[in-house]
């Protein structure tokens, strides 16, 4: 866990660089951050989902993430290809605030395509509307190992 935000940070950190460069707006290294690195804080409500709001063990929670499978549920709300998606589509919308959107949606793009990959995915499983078609079932999302 602690070397998978470690890459989503880097590769968070480098959109917000880029896009920082292309639009001399700098702040888009923090909105990249937010949305490519901080993302994974919704783990938390799972977590907290998992042991019904009854205990945080931080040791538990950042278990390699086991708890999910205990769990039988992926909710992850903040995580889906279509918030990327369209962030990406509000940039080209409003270009005074394409910094803005530019960093979030390619950090949050990135961020899930590393998710995909590392976390041995389904290809449609980071899509929030495909979880929500599969009542968010461990089961039905991932790979069976
Ligand atoms: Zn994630």
């Amino acid at each position: 866990m602690i070397k998978d935000e470690t890459i989503h940070f880097i590769f968070s950190v480098a959109v917000g660089v880029v896009v920082g460069y292309f639009t001399g707006h700098w702040w888009a290294i923090g909105s990249a951050l937010l949305s490519g690195f901080l993302i994974d804080a919704d783990h938390l409500l799972d977590y907290l989902i998992y042991t019904k709001f009854r205990r945080l063990d931080l040791k538990e929670f950042f278990d390699q993430g086991k708890f999910f499978d205990k769990l039988g549920k992926v909710y992850v709300l903040a995580h889906g290809f279509e918030y990327a998606i369209i962030l990406i589509i509000l940039a080209v919308i409003f270009p005074n605030l394409a910094w803005l959107f530019y960093s979030l949606g390619f950090a949050n793009l990135i961020h899930l395509l590393y998710d995909t990959f590392a976390n041995d995915a389904s290809w449609p499983a980071y899509f929030i509307t495909f979880r929500i078609s599969k009542n968010f079932d461990h089961n039905k999302l991932w790979i069976a190992k």
